[in-house]
């Protein structure tokens, strides 16, 4: 931290309107298996100092490797130089919402560091999986992966804020994939990534659902294609997750929003003159932001603009209520403190408004996800994600799944195969009709959503309850 203070007085000693200066360890381990072999293991650790400067009006950016005075200070001037000539094209004021000084320190609450844990316990526990899901009939392939990341990072700024962070990620997935009648199927189980200690990896049930996973892919290779046409839908949290992300998270980023950062389809129609009015879902849907959550992986403590993480509505009873907004935008929000979910995954990366935690609030009423299925007539089941596209203005969306289950009079009668839907971003949230209730909640989550030119990888957590929608039109895929 000292070194760190010493360059921000440095650039307040050239008159530096606001600086900070941010030290980042990003440690990942990810381990990949194959059947009953271990396909590979890849370490990373990227370590260096980002520093961001704003001169007058004019911001610049500046990174390096190197840890020494010397390439401090000359990381620095190039910052300040950059931030020099952006002043001199500069449109508008920069108005920088004001944030209390921090000196807190905050970590992932873990019992067992996971890289000190052998490697030889991970790929084991993922090639007994493997082994599991061979066993079942017609399986033809097993893969398992396991990412592990750890990221620590100092942060001081010219406000007096001094800042420790140390999150630790794991995120494990397995597959396995059949084929029988003619076809080639798989099937995934993703135990939903958290912050968290390598107990967290200790505690997933591999074995009962490697299993699961392995009969599901072979009764998919046997599913009825589905009916083309508008049908109800019920979507399981995971499935949930990804429409969240796509339709919801994207398009309620602020800089996006505003026209500051369009790349990977990153336009918006969620336009401010909407906020407070537009009808995005119907009055059941609340969509929360919350970076204070336990577990959270985008729950950080304080944001890499030194302002703490919060928590508020995206969507309240239908209404669009709220961005993703970082000191910069504040006020063209008239808001006084920035939310906190300015992020840099690496510290080459220049921090952006990056997606929060995000998830759709449970019904209030007690209903499970089998009273839900039991009530619906006839509709689709989806569990798990598949392909996604939307467009880049984050309206007109298409979504496969994992597994698709066909509902006829309030029961699951078997599975069905190549099912995509389509739907209006708006319209879509606009037909749920049903939400289960807490005790159905699960979380799931991306540790890779790419935002940026140059593309950052950022995660974030997304949860729900199975929810409801009516009159989705669902096509066949093939
Ligand atoms: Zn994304």
């Amino acid at each position: 931290m000292d070194k760190l203070r010493e360059i921000i007085k440095y650039l307040e000693g050239r008159q530096a309107r606001f600086a900070d200066a941010r030290e980042h360890l990003f440690r990942q381990r990810e381990i990949y298996t194959e059947d009953t072999r271990v396909e590979q293991i890849t370490e990373q650790d990227i370590s260096g100092v980002g520093i961001k400067v704003l001169y007058n009006n004019g911001w610049g950016y500046a990174s390096t490797s190197a840890m020494d005075m010397d390439s401090l200070r000359a990381a620095a001037d190039k910052a300040l130089s950059l931030a020099k000539y952006a002043d001199k094209s500069a449109v508008e004021p920069v108005v920088l919402a004001a944030e209390p000084r921090h000196t807190g320190r905050f970590a992932t609450n873990i019992k067992e560091n996971p890289f000190e844990v052998k490697i030889s316990d991970a790929v084991g526990a993922l090639l007994e999986a493997g082994e599991i899901s061979l066993k079942g009939k017609d399986i033809i392939k097993a893969n398992g992966y396991l990412v592990l990341r750890n990221m620590r990072k100092k942060y001081a700024n010219t406000e007096g804020s001094a800042i420790e962070t140390d999150i630790y990620t794991i995120l494990p997935e397995i597959q396995a994939t059949a084929r029988a009648n003619g076809e080639v199927k798989s099937r995934h189980y993703w135990a939903s990534p958290e912050t968290a200690g390598y107990e967290f990896f200790r505690g997933i049930d591999f074995k009962t659902n490697a299993a699961r996973i392995a009969e599901q892919a072979r009764e998919h290779c046997f599913a009825r294609a589905c009916e083309s046409g508008p049908t109800t839908l019920i979507l399981d949290p995971e499935h949930l997750s990804l429409t969240i992300h796509e339709s919801v998270g994207h398009p309620t980023e602020l800089d996006r929003v505003l026209g500051y950062e369009e790349s990977c389809a990153g336009r918006s129609f969620a336009t401010m003159d909407k906020l407070g009015k537009f009808k995005y879902g119907s009055e059941l849907v609340n969509l929360v932001a919350d970076n204070t959550l336990e577990g959270g992986l985008a729950s950080c403590g304080y944001d890499d603009e030194g302002v703490e993480c919060q928590k508020w509505h995206i969507v309240k009873d239908g209404i669009l209520n709220g961005y993703g907004v970082n000191r910069e935008l504040a006020h063209k929000m008239n808001m006084s403190r920035a939310n906190g979910t300015t992020r840099a995954t690496l510290y080459s990366d220049v921090p952006i408004t990056r997606m929060p935690n995000l998830y759709l609030a449970p019904g209030k009423k007690p209903l499970t996800k089998e009273q839900l299925i039991a009530d619906t007539e006839s509709g689709i089941y989806i569990e798990g994600m598949g392909s996604f596209s939307i467009d880049q203005m984050r309206l007109n969306m298409q979504f496969g799944g994992d597994a698709f289950w066909e509902i006829k009079n309030g029961k699951i009668t078997g599975m069905l195969k190549d099912v995509v839907y389509n739907a209006l971003s708006y319209e879509f949230w606009r037909s749920c009709d049903a939400i289960a209730d807490e005790s159905e909640f699960r979380r799931a989550g991306f540790i890779t959503c790419g935002k940026g030119d140059p593309m950052q990888a950022a995660q974030m957590t997304h949860g729900a309850s199975p929810a409801r929608f009516r009159n989705i039109t669902v096509r066949r895929a093939k």
